[in-house]
């Protein structure tokens, strides 16, 4: 499932690839992702020019001259850009056809959405609501701190919840927490500052090494055996249950919360 740093690479991949360039058609093979597809979306998206990228969370911004295409990879979706793009197969839901070649968009799952916004994109329903950015300078220990007062719940659940900082999904919450030295089931209003600046450090590197060998792959983005490539993030604890700590040699432990996995080194986290 593409989390925060796919979206990013996928997101810089459409960057390097199609910004600057002039949309000529839209077209929909399959409306039903998600929400459906609005059908007026390729009379809106013809000829115009895509004049940047962004993220917000998980979700990828196309920005035209007119407005913004908000897109949710959902559990499978992928976008590759094909110089000269072979006939769609059978999950390639929506071609994005400029001058000098296709963006596809590929979702065997069909969970991810595709949704049209005029105006500033943080305004929409689902943005508006979302929690502060990892990257954003004001995520830091003291916002961690402040926003970890007074609860109960586990440290790593407070993470996934999305409220507190965006983008941190299960493995990247459970790679977090290893390297912050913090056990994921710590009561969140525990932390003591220094282990919130702690843990706000670890989860920005964290994702900015995901990002950073995401984006080695980006060579690859362009090419026709891209689909649903979605690159390996060597984890330190996350899917390595009974393998030894990187660190200390202890086996590492696994558990379910809310059928979510949780691994962890009993001896490095406290
Ligand atoms: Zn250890």
């Amino acid at each position: 499932m593409p989390e925060l740093p796919e979206v990013e690479v996928v997101g810089r991949g459409v960057r390097a690839t199609a910004v600057g360039h002039r949309l000529r058609e839209m077209v929909v093979r399959e409306r039903r992702l998600r929400w459906p597809v609005s059908p007026e979306l390729p009379a809106v998206l013809r000829d115009r020019p895509l004049v940047a990228t962004g993220r917000r969370g998980k979700y990828l911004l196309l920005g035209f001259d007119n407005g913004t295409l908000i897109v949710h990879l959902g559990m499978s979706g992928n976008f590759r850009f094909l110089a000269e793009p072979p006939v769609a197969a059978a999950h390639d839901h929506v071609d994005l056809v400029f001058e000098h070649g296709v963006l596809r968009y590929t979702d065997p799952r069909r969970f991810g959405a595709m949704l049209w916004h005029e105006g500033a994109p943080e305004a929409h329903p689902l943005l508006a609501g979302l929690g502060i950015e990892p990257f954003d300078p004001a995520f830091d220990g003291d916002h961690l701190y402040r926003a970890t007062r007074g609860r109960k719940v586990a440290i790593k659940q407070l993470l996934l919840a999305g409220r507190a900082v965006v983008g941190v999904g299960n493995i990247y919450a459970s790679e977090s927490l290893y390297r912050a030295g913090i056990r994921p089931g710590v009561a969140a209003g525990r932390l003591s500052r220094p282990r919130c600046d702690r843990l706000a450090a670890a989860i920005r590197e964290t994702l900015a090494d995901a990002i950073a060998q995401g984006g080695s792959t980006l060579r690859d983005f362009g090419g026709a055996d891209g689909a649903g490539g979605y690159f390996q993030l060597s984890c330190r604890v996350y899917g390595r249950d009974g393998e030894p700590c990187r660190s200390c040699g202890e086996p590492v432990r696994r558990a379910v919360h809310q059928s979510r996995a949780t691994y962890w080194c009993p001896r490095c986290q406290r």
